[in-house]
């Protein structure tokens, strides 16, 4: 089949970077498509697998109250959001980055976040505050912790079919079962179409712009292995199977420049007997992220990270990888019955992997760890804690002292029975390395310059991500940047 059209803007994908971009060139006038190569009832991308949670610095209850309307004064007395400042929101990407992070990026991202989400309210997207995951209450009132406050309503799934709806609204033509294969240039070296591959053959689209956002590597099993290392291929996928790569290979193929850390990936730990792709009923439901209130160990009963070395979504994303290197890529999280209220929704739901006993040598029994080694380092673990006074909202510095790895916060005995176990093994969540862009979204390539008609958003953009992640940014650095392309990309066409 071979049929030609003409676009002001092709975008490349319909996840949350994709529809951002797509919304805001249309908002400028542009005649937009978007093309996605999932068909309509697994459409979202990884977006739709989230917990809708977005980070972005705001300045107190009265940057929520702008979000979120309706939100009444008896909710508001109840919560103690605290503030989060751009500044502290470049500090933490630069801190868990190691100092990495593209600081052009970083500055458009924290700067950038506020207005944004006050652009997707705007637009429609509806807010709830995060009590489930994000806050604990103290006496009278809700305290949030981590620099995360809002979800989007309906979470990942809420968000995607917000956002389509908002694009469709705004005369966006999205085209599913649109796998785009490869991009055309002039001969000048400018882009100006893409083809694709459809449920009838490949055929051709043309556009002054195109936009790519079509995701990471994360579900392509031999590029994971060939940029992430050896074993990879094993490591389960916790969103999409359709983020192979694709706009990241394409640009390349024709110049543009790799960017950003390429072995390294979002990574977290998920159920030991989570499906191979991300599951569209559970999404995120597979994710075990309360192990700052109990210990990890592994197969052999040994502890291999600091549990509270930060507030969970500051290490929640390097700890996968942790895991991928333990035998078997499998490991526990262990917690007693003085903790089990502080856990997530995700520890309760009929598919978890896990098993509960009066002693710590029958729980290591049931899990399959070495049963000697788990005493061992459970006597050892409680020996160590120290005096501070427990609080799970602050680093409250309830440490342990003299073990390795120590544990630097949170750190009560495990005394209380029950004991329950978490069997979990590693899940990739999106990779790191991938295209560089420019202030206004442009590729470059590999000398640097701008490849003219070709703009990116979203995970496929390298620079940002190295090693670690601060939790919330992957949505909002889609947002912020889907936008950036978009307005960039319908400027120049329409200019
Ligand atoms: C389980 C889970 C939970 C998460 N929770 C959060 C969270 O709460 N907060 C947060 O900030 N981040 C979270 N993330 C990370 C977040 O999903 C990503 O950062 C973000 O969704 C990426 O958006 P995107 O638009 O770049 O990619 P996607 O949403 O994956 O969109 C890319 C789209 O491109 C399509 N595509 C791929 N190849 C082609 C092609 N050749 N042609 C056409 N289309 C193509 C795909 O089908 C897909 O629809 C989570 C991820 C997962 C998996």
């Amino acid at each position: 089949m071979a049929t030609q059209d003409q676009y002001d803007v092709i975008v490349v994908g319909a996840g949350n970077a994709a529809l951002s971009a797509a919304t805001a060139a249309a908002e400028l006038g542009a005649r937009v498509i978007a093309l996605e190569k999932a068909p309509e009832h697994l459409r979202g991308g990884n977006t739709y697998f989230t917990g809708g949670t977005l980070r972005f610095p705001f300045s107190g209850i009265e940057d929520v109250k702008d979000l979120m309307p309706d939100l009444s004064e008896e909710e508001e007395a109840g919560v103690d959001v605290g503030e989060y400042s751009q500044e502290k929101f470049y500090s933490d990407l630069m801190r868990v980055t190691e100092g990495l992070t593209d600081p052009e990026l970083a500055n458009i991202l924290v700067t950038q976040a506020n207005p944004t989400m006050k652009w997707l309210g705007r637009n429609g997207i509806k807010w709830v505050l995060m009590y489930r995951r994000q806050a604990f209450k103290i006496g009278d009132k809700y305290r949030f912790w981590g620099g995360l406050i809002l979800e989007a309503s309906g979470g990942g799934k809420g968000l995607a079919d917000q956002q389509f709806e908002i694009a469709k609204a705004k005369s966006v033509e999205i085209r599913y079962e649109a796998k785009v294969a490869s991009l055309h240039e002039d001969n000048t070296g400018r882009v100006i179409g893409v083809r694709i591959k459809g449920p009838e053959g490949y055929y051709d689209l043309y556009g002054k712009t195109v936009v790519l956002a079509s995701g990471g590597f994360q579900a392509n099993t031999e590029m994971r292995t060939r940029y992430l290392g050896a074993d990879w291929e094993l490591a389960k996928v916790r969103g999409t199977q359709f983020d192979t790569g694709d706009g990241i290979r394409m640009a390349m193929d024709i110049g543009a420049a790799p960017h950003g850390h390429w072995s390294s990936c979002h990574a977290v730990a998920w159920d030991l007997n989570a499906p191979p792709y991300g599951d569209r009923r559970l999404t995120d439901l597979f994710q075990k992220h309360s192990y700052p209130f109990g210990i990890v160990v592994n197969m052999e009963g040994e502890r291999f990270v600091d549990e509270g070395a930060d507030f969970r979504n500051y290490t929640y994303a390097k700890y996968g990888r942790e895991i991928m290197k333990q035998s078997s890529r499998a490991a526990v999280q262990i917690f007693d019955a003085k903790v089990m209220e502080l856990l997530r929704d995700e520890y309760f739901i009929p598919e978890v992997t896990s098993a509960q006993a009066d002693t710590i040598e029958e729980l290591a029994k049931r899990l399959d760890i070495d049963p000697a080694g788990l005493v061992k380092t459970v006597e050892e673990f409680n020996a160590s804690v120290s005096g501070e006074e427990y609080n799970p909202t602050i680093l409250d510095g309830k440490h342990t002292q003299g073990i390795e790895p120590p544990k630097s916060n949170w750190a009560l005995p495990i005394d209380k029975p029950p004991y329950v176990g978490y069997s979990v093994t590693c899940g990739v969540t999106f990779t790191f390395g991938g295209l560089r862009i420019n202030n206004k979204g442009q590729v470059q390539d590999t000398e640097e310059t701008s490849i003219p008609g070709l703009y990116a958003a979203g995970e496929l953009v390298g620079g940002l991500f190295y090693y670690n992640y601060p939790g919330g940014s992957g949505l909002m650095a889609g947002a912020v940047f889907g936008k950036l392309a978009g307005t960039e990309a319908a400027g120049e066409a329409l200019a």
